[in-house]
């Protein structure tokens, strides 16, 4: 068996499990379905779940919002569900370009105070790239920066969006990043900011960071401007291999999909969405319109996000053998691999295929 990857910490301070197994020994977990290629990776992901007796009933939810005094608001028992199970798995959700709704994935995020997203890259062995040993963790602040939604016209042909940067949430997202880095034997946090320009908001976030380090002697604190990151990540990733990055939101939601470009795409990298009270495990990818409906759409990036929450969630034997699983088979031949991985395999033959290595 592959040894098994450093896809999720359980924290003691931040972001805990809170859940609690039923008296049958099950535990329950919400499932959004999603859009597009959503509900068909999540299918998958249920096939092989019952194939391996993960002790976890679901409970699917709809979160197709509605507008209340203009505000985009996700339904009642959608959320109910989320706060009583403390974890859900989510296909990804559409965002409809122009005017309406707000992203929902951004409305989801803020009401349930999601404020760490942890996004972790690594190679596939088996799977060719130009670099094969990639092993990044990137954490991204997740609630507010370049995304906090307050834009105006100031004039007709004059725009203005804010930056929002708050000590709270990059003082929990950072604390995050530390626990993260101690619970996963990465001996050093990376603080990837653009200060030099941002010298206030960037800046805060940075004087956090030197603030929050005193209370972690053991792990060392560095800082590294933007585009030096990553130029880096694309010539030799193989300087993060020990380290954590965390960073204000835009930059993470980019730097992300570099690493996953390194690894072979968006169909490989699973992320985690952590609160205070609640954690939400979602692809980095989205619904992928272009391929939905085809039976193509390959589901390894929502499994390996779902065996972060098994992690999460202390079912780790569960965890490593399901992973283990899905990189055998994605390792084994073009055949039992979705096309997005030059491969053959149809989402239904690639989740059989999973099943037989369990
Ligand atoms: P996308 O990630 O959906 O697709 C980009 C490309 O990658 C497409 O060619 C797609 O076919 C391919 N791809 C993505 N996931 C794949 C998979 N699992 N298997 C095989 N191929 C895969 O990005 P997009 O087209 O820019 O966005 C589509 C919609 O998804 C938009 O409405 C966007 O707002 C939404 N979105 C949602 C989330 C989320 O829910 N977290 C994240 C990103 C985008």
């Amino acid at each position: 068996a592959m040894a098994s990857r450093n896809y999720a910490s359980v924290s003691k301070t931040v972001g805990q499990y809170l859940g609690r197994p039923k008296a049958n020994g099950k535990y329950t977990v919400t499932l959004i379905p999603g859009d597009g290629i959503g509900p068909e990776i999540s299918k998958a992901v249920e096939e092989i779940y019952d194939a391996a007796k993960v002790p976890i009933d679901w409970e699917p939810v709809d979160v197709t919002p509605s507008l209340i005094n203009g505000i985009t608001t996700i339904p009642k028992p959608a959320v109910d569900s989320i706060y009583k199970n403390t974890v859900a798995l989510k296909g990804p959700l559409a965002t409809p370009v122009g005017k309406g709704h707000q992203s929902l994935n951004l409305t989801l995020r803020r009401t349930l105070g999601l404020f760490a997203n942890v996004r972790p890259c690594k190679s596939v062995e088996g799977y060719e790239t130009p670099y094969q040993n990639v092993d990044t963790v990137l954490i991204r602040e997740n609630t507010e920066g370049e995304y906090s939604g307050i834009e105006h016209v100031i004039v007709p042909g004059v725009v203005q969006s804010i930056k929002l940067i708050t000590k709270k949430a990059s003082t929990r997202v950072i604390k995050y990043a530390f626990e993260y880095a101690r619970a996963n034997n990465r001996p050093k946090v990376l603080v990837v900011h653009k200060c030099s320009i941002m010298k206030m908001s960037d800046g805060l976030f940075v004087k956090t960071a030197r603030e929050v380090a005193k209370e972690y002697p053991d792990i060392e604190l560095g800082f590294e401007i933007l585009d030096n990151t990553a130029l880096r990540l694309a010539s030799d990733p193989s300087h993060f291999k020990s380290l954590v990055m965390v960073m204000p939101n835009l930059y993470g939601d980019i730097l992300s999909d570099l690493s996953s470009g390194l690894i072979g795409g968006l169909g490989l990298t699973p992320s985690g969405n952590m609160g205070e009270k609640v954690a939400i495990f979602e692809a980095v990818h989205g619904s992928a319109p272009d391929i939905a409906g085809k039976g193509l759409a390959n589901p390894t990036a929502l499994l390996l996000s779902s065996c972060m929450m098994l992690r999460h969630m202390g079912l780790n034997p569960y965890g490593d053998k399901i992973e283990s699983a899905v990189l055998k088979t994605i390792a084994s031949s073009p055949a039992n691999r979705t096309r997005d991985l030059k491969g053959t395999a149809s989402t239904e033959h690639f989740t059989q295929a999973v099943i037989s290595n369990l």
